[in-house]
């Protein structure tokens, strides 16, 4: 957790003294434990917030200014809370102009301008959702400064929104909403599409959530999202064959999907819906195997996760794979995977908590021999959603 005392001593030497009370506010980033490339087909995830995430410093202003300021960026200029407008040069600081953009566009009136300082915990771009974690934070806390109603259903969908549009970003639900609705020990089984979810007690004992990041950044992301995306319409489409109602392949289950896959008569077009359908399935025995207290067979299904999209979906690439098969390799780990989008980011693994020490010393090596690159592991626990500090 970040030193709020050193923090505030950053914010007035930047920002200068004030009779005005600094509030802070947190937070967090998050992980997906199962459930890839499911969101946009109509199916389950199941990420969880973490303890570590994005600080925020925030101060009214006498003036209508926008202040801007970050411990991991720098900063170029002021700007207003009036009139918000995307500009490439402000770089980072688009992120939370465009929150305060969705915030005019509903009709609010700002009582003051601010003052914001940021001090992030969560490596950029490595697929923990740093940028939704800056967005929500700042949804958050410039909502109740202005006394509006706190909704961390609707934040979600705003800061989702701003991204999308503001910042020219196409990301799914699913980081904002873990990020604005997580809670302590639980993790959220969310249907993107309608945005039901329930928070799951995820209670690990003696086993410990690790973060591995590969520290490749995800290059190929976007073009190769695209072209997945597709596939599973093309697989719709010729699934409508014997299912004309059918919109998005979650709405089948493993058994109807089976008994009509082939009408899918591309082989590429196959391996995609297959693991989309048999990914969802997975989640739903993974809530089963939770109920059950059985931990062992949850990480069997995170490492039958980590193989489909190895597999069928091809997302991983040769330094998540790495990373993944160094990781079964040491005993204590009940599975392991990669999280997010793929082709680089992170990976998520069950260990024991014996084991720690053993699995960061044994992994890191075996990943370098493979890929001459270094890795980092964050040891994690499941944190709340985003919440008022002081
Ligand atoms: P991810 O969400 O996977 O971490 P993104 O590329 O979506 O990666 O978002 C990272 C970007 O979010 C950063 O490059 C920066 O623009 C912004 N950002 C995240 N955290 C901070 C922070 N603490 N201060 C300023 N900007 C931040
Ligand atoms: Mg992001």
């Amino acid at each position: 957790m970040a030193n709020i005392q050193e923090l505030k001593q950053t914010f007035v030497a930047r920002f200068g003294e004030s009779e005005q009370d600094i509030h802070v506010f947190h937070a967090p980033g998050r992980v997906n434990l199962i459930g890839e490339h499911t969101d946009y087909n109509g199916g389950y995830v199941f990420p969880a917030a973490l303890t570590f995430g994005t600080t925020l410093l925030i101060r009214k202003r006498d003036d209508k200014g926008l202040g801007l300021a970050s411990t991991n960026f720098p900063t170029t200029n002021v700007l207003s809370v009036e009139k918000v407008v995307y500009d490439k040069a402000d770089d980072w600081m688009n992120y939370p102009k465009g929150i305060v953009n969705e915030i005019l566009q509903q009709g609010v009136v700002f009582s003051s301008g601010y003052d914001l300082l940021y001090h992030g915990e969560i490596p950029n771009g490595s697929g923990l959702s740093s940028s939704a974690s800056i967005e929500v934070v700042t949804a958050f806390a410039l909502l109740t400064l202005e006394n509006q109603p706190i909704d961390t259903v609707k934040i979600a969908l705003m800061a989702q929104k701003s991204e999308n549009e503001f910042n020219g970003v196409q990301c799914g639900i699913m980081d904002q909403f873990a990020v604005a609705n997580g809670k302590k020990d639980h993790a959220i089984l969310l249907m993107c599409d309608t945005l039901e979810y329930d928070l799951v007690p995820f209670e690990s004992g003696s086993y410990k959530l690790v973060i591995g990041n590969t520290n490749k950044r995800r290059g190929l992301v976007d073009s190769a999202y695209n072209e997945r995306r597709s596939q599973c319409e093309q697989a719709v489409k010729e699934l409508q064959a014997a299912h004309p109602e059918l919109t998005l392949l979650g709405q089948l289950s493993l058994e109807q999907f089976n008994a009509s896959k082939h009408l899918i008569k591309d082989e590429v077009v196959l391996k995609r819906a297959q693991h989309v359908v048999e990914e969802i399935d997975r989640v739903l025995k993974s809530m089963e195997a939770l109920k059950a207290n059985d931990l062992a067979q949850f990480g069997q299904l995170m490492n039958g996760s980590h193989d489909s999209l190895r597999d069928l979906y091809e997302v991983t690439g040769a330094e998540l794979d790495a990373m993944v098969d160094a990781a079964r390799k040491v005993p204590g780990v009940l599975g392991a995977r990669m999280t997010g989008a793929g082709f680089g980011g992170c990976t998520v693994s069950l260990v024991h908590e014996d084991s720690v020490e053993q699995f960061k010393e044994q992994v890191g090596k075996e990943y370098t021999e493979k890929t001459g690159l270094v890795a980092d592991f964050y040891v994690c626990s499941i944190g709340n959603g985003v919440e008022q500090l002081a």
